[in-house]
């Protein structure tokens, strides 16, 4: 099986977002009016999330976040982050079950516009023990909503 990435360039593209956004996290640090909260693990690989939202209604108006561990489950906090600005939690569900179709292997959610920057972390599906870093703060995310 042919596991090379159909693009290098894409990959090494990607490959620096993400990277730059575990170097330069975005929505790091803790609101002061959270509604919902929501701390979660992955011990296989040490990864720590604390995840904050402020909801206002049926709408995710701040979401921001606290933690540690590899560069994959930090830069898809960080993106996550900011693809949960203003959208209604129906929204959110519906972008945490995209992710972990993706994160699955599905190449339609792969390609799909509405992950944004998340789509770089796609050829993480390719490594089992990674994918859990991946889908950590969707699953803080998921865990905050229907708490
Ligand atoms: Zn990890």
């Amino acid at each position: 099986m042919d596991t090379s990435p159909p693009d290098p360039q894409l990959s090494a593209l990607y490959q620096e977002l993400i990277l730059d956004h575990y170097r330069r996290p975005r929505n790091k640090g803790t609101l002061d009016h959270a509604t919902h909260s929501v701390s979660l693990n992955n011990p296989l690989c040490g990864d720590e999330i604390d995840l904050q939202l402020r909801v206002d209604g049926d709408v995710i108006r701040e979401a921001r976040f606290i933690g540690g561990g590899c560069s994959i489950s930090q830069a898809a906090a960080s993106m996550m982050t900011q693809l949960l600005k203003d959208r209604s939690i129906p929204q959110a569900l519906a972008l945490a079950d995209r992710m972990s179709a993706m994160m699955h292997g599905d190449e339609a959610a792969a390609r799909d516009k509405a992950l944004g920057e998340l789509r770089a972390l796609a050829g993480v599906a390719k490594f089992p023990v990674r994918i859990k870093c991946a889908l950590l703060p969707w699953n803080a995310l998921t865990d905050a909503l229907k708490a």
